[in-house]
């Protein structure tokens, strides 16, 4: 039996899930929380779901990955190193160079930090934790699963931008998305639930979390998308604009006397979105709760969220000339009773219709009723799985 680890490494973070394949079976998970900055904690959890907090000092990613699989023996979750024969990198920005997840060699090491300017908190964070991995455990297929991939088959009317060609042939201007391995991942499950091709389906999937994208799939691929040249575009987030005119980033900077557009760019993606517009707190769950007790501010943040996510079904069930379904995951997908209601409650142009009970309900499931037009569904997203099978995927071509 062999063992597979997903690896998601952020500036100051680095977070696993060990899985045994080809079961799929999740044998541990965990996180390294605060590298570098003081308060470094590892949290690590068996299958049984017992939990060790460890704290102490972990100057860097090298030392995570070293505690991490220190603590893998430890708690004998592993009998040896070499027990486990891959390990998956969530990459954020692939770029157009990668339209595929990539088995890393120096030359896409390189590729991924040259496309630090593309997602400048993430990539070269994730390049850290690759090396980190590389240097301790070298021999193993070690793979890049990159969350703009999955948009590689945007056609081109969906991801140039109406500005000068060339910007686009010169700089790379233009749409990559992002969330796109949980989008692909709850497609698939989708299909599976619909017991129907995915390649003939035409479905929506509304990825809302603290980051919110929504994405057009079509013949089985990603068609069109809410996030843009970086994840700041689309619907309104936690703390994210989503799409405004840049005109009035331009004004803004001019009435705050702000001279670095970076800071700009900070407000935009740091204090806009549910809390920009509430001033109260960037999680809905806040929001809701405020809404719930008049609060007006409140009120209309939930309004615009979910305006926001019908007018992108509308869009993209008429770019696609039809829709068979709809799927939310993520935080807020997930787990929000209220906001689904009010999404599906203003799609009734699509004959579409909620089964509240089902609503209610937890886990994978169909929440419409019988003679809806449109199937809706709940699937938990689970992008660590999902990188765990591109590495069997890759593992496989090596045989
Ligand atoms: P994610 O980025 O997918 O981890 O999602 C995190 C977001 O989900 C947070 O911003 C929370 O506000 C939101 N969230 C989680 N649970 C709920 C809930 N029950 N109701 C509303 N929002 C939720």
């Amino acid at each position: 039996m062999e063992k597979i680890i997903a690896i998601n490494a952020g500036s100051s973070t680095l977070k696993f899930k060990l899985f045994e394949m080809p079961e799929e079976k999740v044998i541990s998970s965990g996180a390294v929380d605060r590298i570098g900055i003081p308060g470094s904690n590892f949290t690590i959890k068996t299958a049984d779901g017992h939990k060790t907090k460890i704290e102490q000092p972990i100057k860097n990613h090298e030392e995570a990955v070293d505690l991490l699989l220190q603590q893998l023996l430890k708690l004998d979750i592993i009998k040896d190193y070499h027990e486990i024969t891959g390990v998956g990198h969530r990459v954020v920005a692939g770029g157009e160079i990668f339209q595929d997840s990539a088995l890393i060699n120096d030359q896409v090491l390189k590729d991924i930090e040259d496309l630090k300017e593309y997602a400048p908190l993430h990539n070269p964070a994730n390049a850290t934790g690759i090396r980190a991995f590389k240097k301790i455990l070298p021999d193993i297929t070690s793979v890049a699963v990159f969350d703009t991939s999955f948009h590689g088959t945007l056609p081109e009317k969906n991801y140039l931008y109406s500005i000068p060609y060339e910007y686009y042939e010169k700089y790379g201007a233009r749409k990559y998305g992002a969330h796109g391995t949980s989008h692909r991942y709850v497609a698939g499950q989708a299909a599976k639930l619909m017991q129907k091709p995915l390649e003939d389906l035409k479905l929506i999937t509304l990825h809302l979390g603290a980051g919110s994208s929504i994405t057009a799939i079509k013949d089985g691929k990603s068609f069109d998308t809410s996030m843009g040249f970086t994840p700041l575009a689309g619907i309104t987030m936690a703390t994210r604009s989503g799409d405004i005119d840049v005109s009035l980033v331009v004004y803004l900077m001019e009435k705050l006397n702000i001279k670095d557009p970076r800071k700009m760019l900070e407000i935009l993606n740091e204090k806009s979105g549910l809390l920009g517009l509430s001033q109260l707190s960037p999680d809905l769950r806040d929001i809701l709760d405020a809404a719930d007790d008049g609060n007006h501010r409140a009120e209309v943040a939930v309004d615009i969220l979910v305006n926001d996510i019908v007018k992108y079904i509308g869009s993209y069930a008429t770019e696609m000339g039809g829709l068979d379904g709809i799927v939310f995951t993520a935080g807020i997908g997930e787990n929000s009773v209220p906001i689904r209601q009010k999404v599906v409650n203003r799609l009734g142009i699509f004959n579409a219709k909620l089964d509240d009970e089902l609503n209610q309900q937890r886990g994978e499931r169909f929440i419409n009723q019988a003679d809806s037009a449109i199937k809706i569904m709940v699937i938990p997203t689970n992008e660590e799985l999902a990188i765990a099978r591109e590495v069997e995927r890759f593992k496989k071509m090596e045989d």
